[in-house]
Formats: C-alpha cells, structure tokens, sequence
C-alpha cells in the first residue's frame, strides 16, 4: 500500500467510565480504533484485551480535552503518543483475517505488536482483540518500568489528564 511508513498512530489516554488507551491506527481515510483497558505494553509477551470501537475521522488524532457529559467518549481525553506505524502486508486483508502484525514508531512505542482476534464469546456483542507485544529489540523484559507509569504525561501538552481535566473545570 502507498501509505506504507506515513501512516498515523495515536494513542488517546481516556478517563471516562474506566480510565483506558485509545489506540487508533490510520487505515486509508479513517482511524481504525480499539480500547485497550490496560494499556499498551513494551514488554515482550505481554497480551493486552482491546476491544474494537467505531471508525474515528482523521481529525479526531490530535484531541486533547474535556468530552461533555452526555456526549459520546464523555471524559478527559489526553494525546499520550503518536508517531507512524507501518503493518506487515494489507492491513484490511490482514484485520478481516483476524491477525495483524505492525511495527510503531512513536514518542514513548517503538517496536513490533500483533493483534489478534478472539472468537467471541456466546452473545458477545464486542469484537475483542489481543494486543500482543512481540519480542524483538526493542522489547522490555518483564519486570521493567512499565511505560505507562513511567511516561503518562501528554505528548502533546506535557500535562497530566488530572490537568486537563481541572484546566476546564
Ligand atoms: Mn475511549
């Protein structure tokens, strides 16, 4: 694919219903989106759960502030990283294949992940996901800081989500 190396990463820090990561990867014209509850991790063999949300529009990327109450995402939105990423092959193929093999290039993510689907469970609505740190170089071994602790201002803004949410408040 021509987009290859360009393409848009962002994770979103979201203090909503449950503080969680918006991981969002640039596919053609949209975000592709996924909630990861724990967090991306730079430790080799770690799994994360991501559950798949909508398409976001690219203009979404770069928002950082406070989603009213009521309104869709309503909570403190904070840009904890963004760089390029680059998928092994056709990212849809790859998706619709339920496997998708990607190096991040970001601020604080460097490294390989893979996400996997996993077969829903009965009356699951969610498509839930994998998110599974590779081991490559670039990899922390297990026991090392864990870069959400140790990196979680804004790399936008340098702020905490406790700051941007009492900026507005
Ligand atoms: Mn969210």
């Amino acid at each position: 694919m021509s987009e290859l190396g360009i393409l848009a990463d962002r994770v979103q820090k979201h203090a909503a219903r449950r503080l969680h990561d918006d991981v969002r990867l640039q596919v053609g014209g949209v975000l592709k989106s996924s909630a990861v509850a724990r967090g991306p991790s730079l430790v080799a063999g770690e799994c994360r759960l991501a559950i798949a949300v909508e398409d976001h529009g690219l203009d979404y990327a770069d928002d950082e502030g406070v989603i009213a109450p009521g309104q869709d995402g309503a909570g403190t939105v904070l840009l904890w990283d963004h760089g390029t990423w680059a998928p092994e092959g056709d990212p849809d193929a790859a998706l619709a294949s339920g496997s998708l093999a990607f190096a991040l290039q970001g601020r604080k993510l460097n490294g390989c992940w893979r996400l996997l689907r996993m077969r829903p469970k009965p009356r699951e609505r969610q498509v839930s996901w994998r998110l599974v740190t590779s081991h490559d170089g670039a990899a922390r071994a297990a026991g090392e800081p864990d870069i959400l602790e140790e990196a979680p201002q804004s790399v936008l803004t340098g702020r905490t989500v406790e700051e941007i949410a009492a900026a507005v408040a």
